[in-house]
């Protein structure tokens, strides 16, 4: 309990130093969580400077760092390997079906034609995937991956943040 109330006085008395604080950036993202630091990542990549990365939380990761890690994604490598025939078209039309096909149909294209280059690219910063592919529950196809980490979301931060820093995001 004591830990805990030095964590949020240490958290408050931050977030009070930086409110008097003001910043000029490039490249402003919202949220610190998977999908925030992909983005600061690729940015930086592609050659902005000053970016910044603003996350409400005293910690970074969101959800991402603390969910089970299981990415869908066509992966000709390893899905080769384990006989199992992929594609982006074959993705997108089960992720259509597993929503109900409430989905946004070209998002959805978009999410499964770059999902292979996704995890290339996350393997790239230092994930490493676990050979076996597997069925996520509600994913219809072999086609997750997680990292060996026993806990994959916390290692996706970890390499993001990693990278980010890296970055001088
Ligand atoms: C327990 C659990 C297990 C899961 N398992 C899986 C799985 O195995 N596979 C899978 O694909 N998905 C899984 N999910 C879902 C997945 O985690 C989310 O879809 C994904 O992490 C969303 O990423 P994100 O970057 O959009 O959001 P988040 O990771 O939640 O990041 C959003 C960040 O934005 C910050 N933020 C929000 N509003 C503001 C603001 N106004 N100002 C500043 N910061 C703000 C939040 O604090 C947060 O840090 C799981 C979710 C949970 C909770």
């Amino acid at each position: 309990m004591q830990k805990i109330i030095v964590a949020s006085a240490l958290a408050l008395a931050v977030s009070a130093a930086w409110a008097d604080q003001t910043v000029q950036a490039d490249v402003v993202i919202v949220g610190a969580g998977g999908a925030g630091f992909s983005a600061a990542v690729s940015a930086a990549e592609a050659g902005a400077k000053n970016i910044v990365l603003l996350e409400k939380n005293p910690v970074v990761g969101g959800h991402t760092v603390i969910s089970g890690g299981s990415v869908n994604a066509v992966d000709h490598e390893r899905q080769k390997a384990l006989g199992i025939e992929d594609s982006a078209e074959k993705m997108a039309a089960q992720t259509m079906k597993a929503g109900d096909f409430r989905a946004n149909p070209e998002l959805v294209k978009t999410l499964a034609d770059n999902s292979e280059a996704a995890i290339k690219w996350m393997e790239k910063l230092g994930v490493q995937w676990n050979p076996r592919v597997f069925e996520a529950w509600g994913g219809l196809f072999a086609r997750s991956h997680n990292s060996g980490d026993k806990n994959a979301g916390h290692d996706y931060i970890r390499v993001l943040n990693k990278a980010a820093k890296e970055h001088g995001v």
